[in-house]
């Protein structure tokens, strides 16, 4: 399965008809927060695939089209904050938001509110993983975990929270936006136990194959 990830960064180069050509042969789009609905909606309606997200701390709860009418999210996507969702055999499930730091404002969570989170979704993963045999493949997240490609500030912090599903849960990846990533020497992929943290700002074409893979971390020297 090949999956168009896409971050908090409206980019121009797939913003126009050239995307039928970028990204013709995606099954696949994941959005990984603060980007505006329409930019999400044009992706699916120009690939025809689904698209299945969660929101960052930068969206609103409610954005106006030119014609005033109101949106709540991109049409035609699936919010996937909280949800599991079976796509092309593989299990994917979401978690939206950032780290609060403003007492308002929409998507952002403490700590504590996140673990709350987590653990509701953990309560699901464990049913899927007794009854049905399937275990997490991919992790949608806005914020990364805690000490994986974090900023130096609070707002760019990850949350603890999502190791702790890493460990119990061992998703194959986690992709997540948030730190917005200048250099090209920077670091956006990360192995933690057997996940591959992906930063997707502001985007990348990923190939997830069907299988199940463990990676072996290097043997130290
Ligand atoms: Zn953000």
């Amino acid at each position: 399965m090949k999956a168009l990830c896409v971050s908090d960064k409206v980019v121009n180069g797939l913003y126009n008809p050239s995307i039928l050509t970028i990204a013709r042969d995606v099954d696949i789009v994941l959005g990984c927060g603060d980007l505006p609905y329409y930019y999400l909606e044009y992706l699916l309606t120009m690939l025809n695939v689904p698209l299945y997200y969660v929101h960052g701390n930068h969206d609103s709860e409610v954005e106006y089209t030119p014609n005033g009418e109101p949106l709540t999210g991109p049409g035609g996507g699936t919010n996937l904050d909280g949800r599991i969702c079976m796509v092309n055999g593989l299990m994917v499930a979401g978690l939206e938001g950032s780290v609060r730091y403003k007492s308002e404002g929409s998507f952002q969570y403490t700590e504590a509110e996140m673990w709350h989170k987590v653990f509701r979704l953990a309560g699901k993963l464990t049913l899927y993983r007794l009854f049905k045999k399937q275990t997490l493949d991919i992790l949608v997240a806005h914020s990364p975990p805690l000490g994986i490609h974090n900023g130096r500030d609070h707002v760019h912090r990850g949350f603890n929270s999502f190791l702790w599903l890493m460990r119990v849960f061992k998703p194959r990846y986690l992709f997540h936006g948030h730190h917005h990533v200048y250099m090209r020497t920077e670091q956006t992929v990360t192995l933690y136990r057997q996940t591959i943290v992906n930063n997707i700002y502001p985007w990348k074409i990923l190939d997830i194959a069907a299988e199940r893979m463990y990676f072996q971390p290097a043997a130290s020297p």
